[in-house]
Parts: structure tokens; C-alpha cells; sequence
């Protein structure tokens, strides 16, 4: 037998997938609602002004060697910042290690292996749903995972009582069964701080308060997958704000934060893990370790967008110029969410479609069931993943009106 007789193709990424299908179609009034980058009311990928301005700046340097310590050191603390508030005492007293990442996939993939390195037998602890990649990051660092229910399909909201009722105890499905067994303490929860992937359905400030308290009590670690900053809202602040109520709380937190979205520089991979420590000398231990891992998976990020972050988040006319357009990309996105609902009731639609306004960020899990989904692909070009998940980001002022009336005809 050959070398590679054995190896058949891998299964199909759900969201890779329907850009395929996408691409396939030769129609020309189709409409991708299924990847999750953001695109402006043209329908067209932006490139931010910030990022124009600070590829000039940096144009000629000679970035050909790695990052230089100070400017690496520098891009980590602004990220920090970010994350954890600008005067945080954890920042303050150097208790995080943080370490560039290629994004927050890349981030999550670090964190994931240095949970198994040094926690061999804990779980990692997933939202139903969450992001079809978090299964897939902790399952290749042999981290096992267990879910918390959290998406209510009934109200299309959360499922805040059952959510809690999984912190104190596991749910556990077998086959047709499910059970509840205490959950270990000291196990590792996955958090979405704002803008969750795939339901749009963040909890209100008060139930992150009792999400805190339930997780502190069981002395569980919270870990932020920060892959949305600024979209839910559309201030920076105002979206870290459940990191920062953990912290209030005494937590030690970990997070993952990408600048995929929030700078539109997708294909740069620029992201950051932190891990909050006890005291500055535990911080360094554990950055060691970090960067150790990095460097045998793939030992530096490029620098590039690296540079490019950094020349932002270091100069105020940038910084500033950067959140005026967090806030414009969120508010073309709140005000399509706005427009596709008026649109669905105007139609005279028989179902109740609220959430697409009180869900947040780029995405809409509309309840759209999988038939529905393969139809609007079949009839109407309209392609998604098949949980019904909308990117928002996809719909503009000129194919709202298609959008809702292809949803329409699906549902009615
Ligand atoms: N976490 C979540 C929840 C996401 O939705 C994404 C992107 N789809 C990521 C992490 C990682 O994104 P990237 O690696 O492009 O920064």
C-alpha cells in the first residue's frame, strides 16, 4: 500500500464550506450572509482609514528582521489595555503575561495548549452553540470539552437560568439521555465578551455580575475569546465591559483578542493572548512558557500587521480616528438590523422577528431551519450556514429589500 492510502479528505469547515458554494454559483445576484468579515454598505471588504494612514507612516522602515522587543512589549500592553481597562491594577503591578498571536484563532490555540500542558486532566467548558472552530482548537490540544447551555432557541435570547444551573452543574449529554453531574471545580469556561459567535446574544450587564459570582464560587478560570471588540456597542469600552466586571470580582482571566475585526486586517493575523497572574513574578514564568510553545508551533508572528496595530494603537490621532470607525462599522450594522426586521413586518411576515434588533455584533441567528437555509441558497443565491446564522455585515441598503423578501417567501 501507498504512503497515504489511508488519509481520506477531511470533513467540510461549516463556514469555509458555504463560501465555496457560494463562489460556485454563477448567478450574478447572489449575496453571501455566511462569512463573518465585515463589508461595507457597497458590499465591499473596507479597508480603514487608520490602517491607510498608518501603512504611510511605516512605509520604508525596515521591518524585514523580527519585531523589536520594546515595539512587541508595547503592542502587548496596548492590547492589555484593551482588554482590561486602561487603569487596571493588573497592568499597573505587571501581573499579565501576554504574548503576540496570529489572531485569536491563534490565540486560542496557545491558550488551549497551555491549559492541557499544565492543567493535563481539565475540560474546557463551550457555549451551545459557540463558534463551530473553538471544538475543533481544543480538541486538536487534547483538551476534552463539555458544553454550557446558553442559546434559548424559544426566545431566540438567552437561556440565562439554565446557563447558570451548568455552571453549578454539568450537563451531560449520552445519546438520547442527559444527565446532571456536579461540575469539578476549578474547571475552564469559554466566554464570548461580547458580540457571541454564532447567536448575536450577549448577556446583560447584570447577568454577567451573576455569571462572575457563580463562576468565582465554584473557583472556575473565565476564559475571553475577545474576537469582536467594538462591534456589539461600538465602543471599545463599553464591549470589555464583562472582562472588567470579572475583574472587579477578583477573577484571574485569560483572553484572546483579534484585530481581524475590529481593524479589518483579516489576512495580517494580529491577535494577543494574556493570562492574569498573581503577582508580576508568576507573569513572567508563565509568558515564558507561552512564548515557548509559540516558538516551537511557529516561532514568530509576521510583522507586518504587527507594525501596523502598533503605529495605531500608540499614536492619539490614530487611536482616534480607529474608534470613530469601530463606531461607524457598528452602527451600519445595528441600522441594517433595524431596516431587514421593518422590512420582514412590513412584508406582513407572521412570525416575530425582534431578535434581529436585540441580538448584537455581526451576526443574527435568525431561527431560519436548515430547510429554509437550502432553499434561499437553491431559489434565491442567498447563502449562510446552516444554523441560520446571518452575517449582518453582508446585507446593504441596496439587497435589504431582496434579503427579506427571499426570508419571507422561505417562511411564510
Ligand atoms: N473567536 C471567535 C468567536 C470568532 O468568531 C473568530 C472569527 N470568526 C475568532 C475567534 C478568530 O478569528 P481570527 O483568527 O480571524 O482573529
Amino acid at each position: 500500500t501507498g504512503w497515504w492510502d489511508h488519509v481520506g479528505p477531511a470533513p467540510k469547515d461549516p463556514i469555509l464550506g458555504v463560501t465555496e458554494a457560494f463562489l460556485a454559483d454563477p448567478n450574478p445576484e447572489k449575496i453571501n450572509l455566511g462569512v463573518g468579515a465585515y463589508r461595507d454598505d457597497e458590499g465591499k471588504p473596507l479597508v480603514l482609514q487608520c490602517v491607510r494612514n498608518a501603512e504611510s507612516m511605516i512605509s520604508g522602515t525596515e521591518f524585514l528582521e523580527s519585531l523589536s522587543s520594546s515595539v512587541s512589549l508595547r503592542l502587548v500592553e496596548e492590547s492589555a489595555k484593551l482588554a482590561y481597562g486602561e487603569d487596571s491594577d493588573a497592568i499597573k503591578e505587571q501581573r499579565y503575561a501576554g504574548v503576540l498571536a496570529l489572531s485569536g484563532t491563534g490565540a486560542c490555540r496557545l491558550f488551549a495548549e497551555f491549559q492541557r500542558r499544565f492543567y493535563p486532566k481539565s475540560h474546557i467548558f463551550l457555549s451551545s452553540p459557540t463558534w463551530s472552530n473553538h471544538h475543533n482548537i481544543w480538541r486538536d490540544a487534547q483538551v476534552p470539552e463539555r458544553k454550557f447551555r446558553y442559546y434559548d432557541p424559544d426566545s431566540k435570547g438567552l437561556q440565562f437560568a439554565t446557563l447558570i444551573d451548568d455552571i453549578k452543574h454539568v450537563f451531560i449529554e449520552k445519546g438520547m439521555f442527559s444527565c446532571m453531574q456536579n461540575a469539578p471545580d476549578r474547571s475552564f469556561f469559554l466566554l464570548h465578551p461580547c458580540a457571541h459567535n454564532p447567536t448575536g446574544v450577549d448577556p446583560s450587564e447584570e447577568q454577567w455580575r451573576e455569571i462572575s459570582y457563580q463562576l468565582k464560587k465554584k473557583n472556575h478560570f473565565p476564559f475571553f475569546d475577545m474576537a469582536y471588540q467594538g462591534f456589539a456597542s461600538g465602543c471599545l469600552d463599553e464591549d470589555a465591559k464583562a472582562i472588567h466586571i470579572f475583574l472587579d470580582d477578583g477573577h484571574l482571566v485569560g483572553c484572546a483578542q483579534s484585530y481581524a475585526k475590529n481593524m479589518g486586517l483579516y489576512g495580517h493575523r494580529v491577535g494577543c493572548l494574556s493570562v492574569l497572574c498573581a503577582d508580576a513574578k508568576q507573569a513572567a514564568a508563565i509568558k515564558s512558557q507561552l512564548q515557548q510553545i509559540a516558538r516551537a508551533m511557529y516561532g514568530s508572528p509576521p510583522v507586518h500587521g504587527l507594525l501596523l496595530v502598533s503605529t495605531i494603537l500608540t499614536d492619539s490621532k490614530l487611536k482616534r480616528l480607529w474608534k470613530t470607525e469601530i463606531k461607524d462599522m457598528a452602527k451600519r450594522i445595528t441600522g441594517m438590523r433595524v431596516v431587514l426586521r421593518e422590512k420582514l413586518e412590513k412584508l406582513g411576515s407572521a412570525h416575530n422577528w425582534q431578535h434581529i434588533t436585540d441580538q448584537v455584533g455581526m451576526f443574527c441567528f435568525s431561527g431560519l431551519a436548515p430547510e429554509h437555509v437550502d432553499q434561499l441558497a437553491k431559489e434565491f443565491h442567498i447563502y449562510m450556514t446552516h444554523d441560520g446564522r446571518i452575517s449582518i455585515a453582508g446585507i446593504t441598503s441596496n439587497n435589504v429589500d431582496y434579503v427579506a423578501n427571499a426570508i419571507h417567501e422561505v417562511t411564510r
